[in-house]
């Protein structure tokens, strides 16, 4: 069973409530031996979040739009219709960031999905509370081969949770997740979407650089995560506007629809933080 069919199935068991959630305290044993040459960096989906891309280019000195040219597939999903990266040779191979020793080259900046195993975790939105996403946390299965379980070393879940830096890599994730899950219920997105809005909406969601370059909003103002933030409210506002022109979401069919100038125009405010 691929990632994503195992990713499916949980969505599957979230949405009909059958999903245990492993409390924080809950302990397991795990831990990586040296010995292991990364096995589960081969022929294995991973994709991407937005703040995934953008920690792992600068991590690696480039920008978010190199990143994906170099390292990425991108494009519009089949099932949510809605862009996606994932890292191209793990697909195919071996992971563009795996060493000869097995250890990885982008240790610190390693993405979400790689720093959570043997942590799963599914996210929902609810409908009259789509601003709370409701988590599951539990365990993934095993994969072949894989060393990690039997290790004596334990953690809680709450310690690996923080060991991992994945409180953060969660919350700024659910930020995008909860775009996602409006352009799709509120807006209807997966109706219109096409590539070339994907296409339209790439600096907003992987290459925040082209938008400080063109809006003159430099690093060393507006934090990382901070601009995140906007670019994430940005896109809502700006999706929310394309929808309208198509007549699809809140919007559609109002005056303010039919009178929209330039989109950059009217999300300039909300990514200069003077909205
Ligand atoms: S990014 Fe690192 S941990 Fe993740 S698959 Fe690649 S080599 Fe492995
Ligand atoms: S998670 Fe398992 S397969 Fe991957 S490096 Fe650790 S021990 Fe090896």
């Amino acid at each position: 069973m691929s990632l994503s069919d195992i990713h499916r199935e949980y969505q599957k068991m979230l949405a009909n409530d059958t999903l245990q959630n492993l409390p924080k305290d809950h302990v397991f044993r795990f831990a990586c031996p040296s010995t292991c040459m990364g096995l589960c960096c081969k022929r294995i989906e991973i994709f991407l979040d937005p703040w995934d891309v953008e920690t792992l280019a600068r991590h690696l000195g480039i920008t978010g739009r190199e990143f994906i040219a170099e390292y990425c597939t991108y494009g519009l999903g089949a099932e949510w219709r809605w862009p996606f990266v994932q890292l191209r040779h793990a697909a195919d191979g071996p992971c563009a960031f795996l060493l000869e020793d097995g250890r990885c080259q982008v240790y610190p900046a390693r993405p979400r999905n790689c720093r959570a195993y043997p942590l799963g975790r599914a996210v929902r939105f609810r409908e009259d509370d789509p601003a709370q996403p409701e988590e599951r946390l539990f365990m993934l299965p095993r994969m072949d081969g894989c060393l990690g379980h039997r290790s004596a070393r334990r953690w809680t879940v709450g310690e690996w949770l923080t060991d991992s830096d994945l409180h953060r890599y969660h919350t700024l994730s659910d930020l995008h997740l909860a775009l996602v899950n409006y352009a799709a219920n509120e807006l209807r997105s997966r109706e219109w979407m096409h590539i070339s809005t994907a296409q339209m909406m790439l600096p907003f969601l992987y290459a925040p650089e082209i938008l400080r370059a063109r809006l003159g909003i430099p690093e060393t103002e507006v934090s990382h995560e901070e601009f995140y933030r906007r670019r994430m409210r940005a896109l809502r506002t700006l999706l929310t506007e394309v929808a309208a022109g198509l007549g699809y979401g809140p919007q559609a069919g109002t005056e303010y629809a039919a009178t929209a100038g330039s989109l950059m125009d009217r999300v300039r405010p909300i990514l200069a933080g003077v909205e």
